[in-house]
Formats: C-alpha cells, sequence, structure tokens
C-alpha cells in the first residue's frame, strides 16, 4: 500500500485482500459526500470499477454506524431488530452476519468499512475479525480521504473550465471560445475541403424591452434565447453570445442551405416562444449567414464580416429576416 499512489488502487486492493482473507466475505468501501449520501468506492463484489449511490434507508447498518461513530457487529442478520425495516429486502441474500467500521479522519465520518460474512451465526464476527477490520478501516482512512479530495478538485476543476468557455447568462460559449473555435474550424475546412457556416443574429428592437420591462427582465429574454439557441444547435455546432444582444453559430460541414435552415428555424422559434418577462410580446431577430466553400472567401474575419454584413442588410431590409451573404 505504501508503494501505490493513486488512492482508489489502494482502496480496491483493501477490499480485495480482505475478502481473500476472509472465508465467504464481502468487503466494501463507503465514502460520505457533503450532503452525507454514501457511495460505494470499492467492492469485492464489483467487477467494474464504478460507484453506486446507496440509499441509506436501505442500509440501517450504515446508519447506526454513521450516527454512532462506532462499529456495528451483527450476527444473525435474519433475525436482528436492526435489520426489521429492510427485513423483506434481505430475506433473499446468502450471508449471515455484517461489520460495519466508521472510517474517521479528524474526528469526522468520512465513510465506512464493510464486511458481509457467510459465515454461520455461532461464529460471526469474532474478536479477531472485529480487530482486524478495525486496522483495515483505519488504514483505507487516508486513501479515502485523498481519493475524496481529488473527486472534488477534478469536479472544481472541471467547473473552473467549463465557466471559462461560456457566458455567464445565456450559458452559451463565449466571445473569445468562439473566436479560437472558428479558426480551428476553418483551417479545418481548408485541409478537408468541407463547408462551414456562420449564422450571426441580433435581437430586433431589444433596446425598447430594455426600456418598457427594464433591464433584468431584458437579461432573462437573452437567457432563454440562449436557450432557444442551444435547441436548434447539433452537438457539433458552437452557438456563442458575441457579446450584447449579439449571437453567433459556427456549423460545421454545413453548406448555406443547412445554414439557412438552421437560421430560419431558429427565427421561428424564436418568435413564436412566449417569453416569461414579456406580456406576451413577440421578440424577433435578423440574421446573417455566411459560408466558406469554394466561394472566394480568404479567411475566417472574412466569412465573420461576410455574416455581419449580411445581417445589417436584414436589419435594413426590414428586420425579422434571413439573408445569406
Ligand atoms: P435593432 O433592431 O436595430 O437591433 O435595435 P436594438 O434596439 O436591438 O438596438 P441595438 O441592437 O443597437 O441595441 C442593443 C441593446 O441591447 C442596447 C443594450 O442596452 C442592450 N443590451 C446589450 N447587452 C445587454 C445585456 O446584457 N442585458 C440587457 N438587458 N440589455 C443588453
Ligand atoms: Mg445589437
Ligand atoms: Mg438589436
Amino acid at each position: 500500500i505504501s508503494a501505490i499512489r493513486n488512492p482508489m488502487t489502494i482502496l480496491h486492493l483493501i477490499v480485495d485482500r480482505m475478502s481473500e482473507l476472509i472465508d465467504d466475505a464481502r468487503c466494501s468501501i463507503v465514502s460520505i459526500n457533503d450532503e452525507g449520501v454514501p457511495y460505494v468506492k470499492a467492492s469485492s463484489d464489483l467487477e467494474v470499477h464504478e460507484e453506486i449511490k446507496l440509499e441509506l434507508c436501505k442500509y440501517p447498518e450504515i446508519s447506526r454506524a454513521l450516527d454512532s461513530k462506532q462499529p456495528v457487529i451483527i450476527n444473525d442478520i435474519k433475525n436482528d431488530p436492526l435489520m426489521d425495516p429492510v427485513r423483506a429486502q434481505i430475506a433473499g441474500l446468502n450471508f449471515n452476519s455484517i461489520i460495519v467500521i466508521p472510517v474517521i479522519k479528524k474526528e469526522s465520518v468520512i465513510g465506512t468499512f464493510l464486511l458481509r460474512m457467510a459465515t454461520p451465526m455461532p461464529a460471526g464476527v469474532t474478536k479477531r475479525i472485529h480487530k482486524l477490520c478495525q486496522l483495515v478501516a483505519n488504514l483505507s482512512a487516508c486513501a479515502l480521504e485523498t481519493a475524496i479530495l481529488f473527486e472534488k478538485t477534478q469536479t472544481a476543476r472541471e467547473y473552473f473550465a467549463e465557466m471559462a468557455i461560456r457566458d455567464g447568462l445565456t450559458k452559451l460559449y463565449n466571445h473569445q471560445y468562439f473566436h479560437n473555435c472558428l479558426e480551428k474550424e476553418f483551417s479545418r475546412s481548408s485541409r478537408y475541403h468541407a463547408p462551414l457556416s456562420l449564422v450571426f443574429f441580433d435581437i430586433d428592437n431589444f433596446k425598447r424591452i430594455n426600456d418598457v420591462y427594464g433591464h433584468s427582465h431584458g437579461d432573462s429574454v437573452l437567457s432563454e434565447i440562449g436557450e432557444l439557441t442551444r435547441s436548434v444547435a447539433r452537438l457539433s455546432d458552437v452557438p456563442a453570445r458575441y457579446g450584447g444582444e449579439e449571437f453567433a453559430i459556427i456549423l460545421p460541414s454545413t453548406p448555406s442551405e443547412g445554414a439557412m435552415e438552421v437560421a430560419t428555424r431558429l427565427g421561428r422559434i424564436i418568435r413564436q416562444h412566449r417569453f416569461k418577462s414579456l406580456d406576451g410580446e413577440q421578440i424577433t431577430i435578423s440574421a446573417g449567414i455566411s459560408t466558406f466553400q469554394d466561394n472566394g472567401v480568404q479567411s475566417c474575419d472574412q466569412l465573420l464580416q461576410r455574416a455581419d454584413k449580411a445581417m445589417y442588410q436584414a436589419k435594413a431590409q426590414g428586420k425579422d429576416r434571413v439573408v445569406q451573404a
């Protein structure tokens, strides 16, 4: 164990060795998260290294160990009153004894060590097995703590990585990410001679929405438009908030007809949507489309400028429409 760095490997090693050591025993290590929900981190029962969420009400022995911070020993699960609430569920199980040892770190219970044995009742959990389990539970504490910390860091890292590329209000991709993606997609399209389309759109008369309903209602309209935009985009598309009330969608491997279809559908969905903060007032958008496909477009910037220009033409032609560059 001292030579192993990966905490999950340590936990799996512990449960495997313990179940080998004690006849007809199965062993698990459960962690308790900040909300008090138990997860099986390692178990000799599980073939794959998956984590399983436990419903505490189905495991009165674990609940008792967590509440009391003391080991719980049950030598005859068929008759022990602690198991009464789950009598029906445990009827078919082929083990008789259970020992649960709370895993404690800095005075708080971070998990439990669990051993279930098929041993007939009189032998049950002997003093020797109890001592061994206590020793192993103490041994697992550091690995379990590291595994929990590692998971928290991982979750935090994923959260911040996501935050860095998203716009907070609409949850669409942000301006920076949009530009990075557009450059990547542009060079990919050049290399593979695949079409690449761009939809650019701006909300019509949005100043009025802010003036009539207030800025915070304006914000909630933007957030709903973000949701609608996501709903029309495919997984490979990149829907982004370009800035203010201007949005863009990168459509890889999409010719202009496909982009026209997406922009028209989005325009219709937004026009028909009932916004939560508006009194049934309709919102429309003006969109411009440009496509890179053997049509003289030389760079990403040019693709962007064409879509932007087409969008302004849509405004000039009376708004609520899509114009193709
Ligand atoms: P047009 O139809 O020509 O697009 O007219 P418009 O009123 O939409 O005008 P324009 O696009 O020039 O104005 C954008 C307005 O959007 C101005 C600004 O107050 C508002 N806006 C930009 N960003 C936000 C935001 O984050 N929240 C809110 N509530 N309003 C925003
Ligand atoms: Mg604008
Ligand atoms: Mg506008």
